[in-house]
């Protein structure tokens, strides 16, 4: 069965956050006091994997392991060597922050795990410091080198912030220059607990006007694994390429093709909405599980809004969802 929502569009990526708790605290992520999802009411690894069983039967071809910072969960590389041996046809794909990942990164290879984000959003220590709250940066770097001495393919996303990283986008178009990798700027969301202001937003055309005078740009083809709401732009003599994300200025409602599960198995249809369906009370009630679980799956997706119309009701407001984007899941 395929997911198709009342708007036809065909549903086929979940993202999946591991957890809420991260190890740093990005001051465009994290809300200050954030409470963190007890133990007992995060969703187990054995009911992740119930739930990926009910994704692929759905025809979900894609999973995105996220958080917080999934490599903050005890046992994390492990459930994802095991989601790989279980589901050989899954495209699966995992979001961090890199700090952690390091003494991970040659068994995740080994056990095939081929794609990689990275938050990355400066590539000056200082900054890092400041933005992210922890003195982390070296490691960071040399994870992404050996990321790609591993062949991991790599993707670096960086949030588009004036005044934060505005003055680095020659230093970014300089690492996509010089090695095998993606670098995205994603323009900066106002999400619940973010220091977010307009005056804050770096919008995607004011960076590739800036990024077509320092580099020679050409648009790719979004096709295959690289469909997605990124514009991709190959550069002139440079191993990687640049991208750009712009959930605020030019949405991607239209073509929205994902599903997003909370750590504590709150499904979500849309970025921008704060309607949330309960999946893992119905998964642990010990009369309805797994079925239920799937019919719910089916009703949420038929009853996905058009975000965008949700930013645009909000457009004056500081938050378009109240919840910060360390406890959905980036
Ligand atoms: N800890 C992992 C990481 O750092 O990649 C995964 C979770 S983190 C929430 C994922 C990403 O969400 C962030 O790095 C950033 O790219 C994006 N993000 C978070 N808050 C955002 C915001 N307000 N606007 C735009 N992107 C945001």
């Amino acid at each position: 069965m395929i997911l198709k929502d009342a708007r036809q569009r065909v549903v086929n990526y979940l993202r999946i956050s591991v957890t809420d708790r991260c190890n740093l605290r990005c001051l465009y992520c994290s809300a200050q006091n954030q409470e963190f999802i007890p133990h007992p009411e995060i969703l187990r690894y054995e009911e992740l994997l119930e739930i990926i069983t009910l994704a692929c039967g759905l025809s979900i071809g894609k999973v995105r392991f996220t958080g917080g910072e999934p490599f903050a969960r005890k046992g994390f590389p492990e459930f994802v060597a095991e989601v790989l041996a279980r589901f050989p046809d899954l495209d699966l794909r995992v979001t961090t922050n890199a700090t952690l990942i390091g003494p991970h990164l040659a068994f995740l290879r080994e056990r095939g795990l081929k794609r990689l984000n990275i938050s990355l959003d400066t590539l000056d220590p200082a900054k890092f410091t400041r933005i992210t709250g922890r003195e982390l940066f070296p490691e960071v770097w040399a994870n992404i080198q050996s990321a790609l001495d591993l062949g991991f393919r790599v993707k670096i996303n960086a949030v588009a912030m004036k005044g934060v990283n505005d003055d680095e986008l020659g230093a970014f178009l300089d690492l996509a220059r010089a090695r095998p990798l993606d670098v995205r700027f994603i323009e900066f969301m106002p999400m619940g607990g973010s220091d977010w202001s307009p005056e804050s937003v770096w919008t995607a055309g004011e960076i590739l006007e800036q990024a077509r005078g320092l580099a020679e740009l050409t648009p790719l083809p979004r096709l295959g694994a690289d469909q997605g709401p990124a514009r991709v732009y190959a550069i002139t003599g440079g191993l990687g390429r640049f991208g750009l994300i712009s959930p605020l200025t030019d949405h991607f409602c239209g073509t929205c093709n994902r599903l997003r599960l909370t750590a504590d198995g709150h499904l979500r249809t849309c970025l921008f909405s704060d309607k949330v369906y309960r999946l893992k009370g119905i998964l642990r009630h010990p009369r309805l599980g797994a079925e239920h679980v799937r019919r719910v799956m089916l009703l949420a997706n038929e009853r996905k809004p058009l975000g965008h119309d949700i930013l645009e009701k909000r457009a004056r407001g500081r938050g378009v969802c109240g919840t910060p984007m360390s406890a959905i899941g980036g």
